[in-house]
């Protein structure tokens, strides 16, 4: 199956086994945010939380 990555847009092959599919089924309540995405606003965060 694949998704679009809602921060950079890039399509992605989200494997049927794969939690985030599971997810994706359920309903997309949760947009779709890639690894490196998830990875940037996670040190974002963290960053914010040192400031
Ligand atoms: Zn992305």
């Amino acid at each position: 199956m694949q998704v679009k990555c809602q921060i950079c847009g890039r399509a992605e092959d989200v494997p049927a086994w794969s939690e985030d599919f599971e997810k994706l089924k359920e309903g997309t309540k949760h947009p779709y945010i890639c690894k490196t995405c998830q990875d940037l606003i996670r040190s974002d965060a963290h960053r914010e939380k040192q400031r």
